[in-house]
């Protein structure tokens, strides 16, 4: 097979993430149909393997494929799981909840938007009110790491007070899975969703939601609010066919299939150990070159770095743009920030990229800055 170099690029946005060479070259198969049974061999494996790197039971968990970006899983999700005359509460804090909110709104689903401050995990207390306040929620939703923040919140804990009044526990692991560790059963997660190109550092195009599969079952009674993203529609065609509904992202699929592989040689311990150490570098770094970061350090997920733009001493504006271009054209990609009203980027460590990546970007960084004119005062 055709194993040419590309050029590899750093990325420090939250997702897509940097690949490997050999997951970009997976990609390059002979045409295949999707409908032939060797295709449907690999689907079945890779529905397996996603529901284990969340140490799920296989009999106990299903994973529903998608083809799509993340936010189709959370449309899936909200749009497929709330039965007739029930609601779901929404925890809101930060702009991936937000989005939830949003499905729920245009589907007009009945849901609680609890807004929460967006600059520290969601509290407990809070969760617990809303719960005893409202006896006709089935559903508690909120997102594991706000990829805009980088704020990790407590949802094992979440999960369980959900549990303690009978309603499921949906999460957005997006940001998550595959980075930091997430156990279905043990942090009481009923449901949870992520896509190729971030954890797993595949390709874009397919998104997944691994749920109880007794619960996908029950949710075959409940309102349909929409065609191509209804959970259950799609499950029962994988299930009984062994097949996605409709066409699926055939090479990425080839790719995904090479990222786990890679996933499980590299061990999930070792690669959450490289995400953090890659962060801690990141982290580190910013701080020297005499920048600040938005929020304590013990709040976050170990993946994002939000960095608030310096402010000088002369009254000078800090310029985003400029710093990124410059990066941009040394091969790193940095992200703005996802916070109205606040002037921040994002540095995240999501991908294929190693500590070594990371000092040299703050090696470009400096030489950037120092070049356009941007150095924090504090430098
Ligand atoms: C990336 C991400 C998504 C999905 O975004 P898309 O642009 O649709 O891929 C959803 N939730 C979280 C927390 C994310 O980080």
């Amino acid at each position: 097979m055709a194993s040419a170099m590309v050029k590899r690029n750093i990325l420090l946005n939250p997702g897509p993430a940097t690949t490997t060479n050999s997951v970009k070259m997976a990609q390059v198969v002979p045409d295949i149909c999707p409908r032939e049974k060797e295709f449907a061999d690999i689907m079945r494996d890779l529905g397996k393997d996603l529901v284990e790197i969340a140490h799920g039971n296989v009999d106990d968990y299903t994973a529903v494929l998608f083809c799509g970006s993340g936010t189709l899983n959370i449309d899936v999700c909200v749009s497929s799981l709330v039965p007739e005359n029930k609601k779901i509460l929404i925890l809101n804090n930060g702009s991936y909840s937000a989005r939830a909110v949003e499905v729920a709104s245009y589907y007009h689903i009945n849901h609680i938007d609890l807004q929460l401050p967006t600059d520290r995990p969601i509290d407990l207390a809070v969760v617990q009110k809303a719960l005893e306040e409202n006896s006709d929620i089935a559903v508690v939703y909120c997102c594991m790491h706000e990829t805009g923040t980088g704020i990790l919140n407590p949802v094992k804990e979440i999960g369980a007070l959900a549990h303690n009044v009978g309603a499921i526990m949906v999460s957005d692991t997006t940001s998550a899975y595959g980075l930091i560790p997430i156990d279905l059963k043990r942090d009481n997660l009923d449901f949870i969703m992520a896509s190729a190109q971030k954890g797993l550092m595949s390709m874009t195009g397919l998104s997944f939601v691994i749920g109880k599969t007794k619960e996908i079952e029950k949710s075959a009674k409940y309102p349909t609010r929409s065609y191509y993203s209804n959970l259950y529609l799609q499950y029962s065609f994988i299930r009984d066919k062994g097949e996605m509904h409709f066409t699926p992202p055939v090479q990425t699929i080839y790719a995904t299939k090479q990222a786990i592989k890679e996933y499980f040689e590299e061990g999930e311990k070792a690669k959450q150990r490289r995400h953090r150490e890659v962060w801690e570098t990141l982290w580190n770094g910013i701080h020297k070159l005499g920048f600040k970061t938005a929020y304590p350090k013990e709040y976050m997920s170990g993946l994002v770095v939000p960095v608030m733009y310096p402010k000088y001493s002369d009254g000078r504006e800090f310029s985003f743009q400029k710093f990124h271009d410059g990066l941009y054209e040394k091969g790193f990609t940095i992200y703005p920030g996802k916070v109205e009203d606040v002037g921040m980027f994002r540095l995240c460590s999501l991908g294929a990229i190693y500590v070594e990546d990371a000092e040299n970007f703050l090696k470009a960084a400096e030489e950037v800055l120092k070049k356009e004119d941007l150095m924090p005062d504090s430098f």
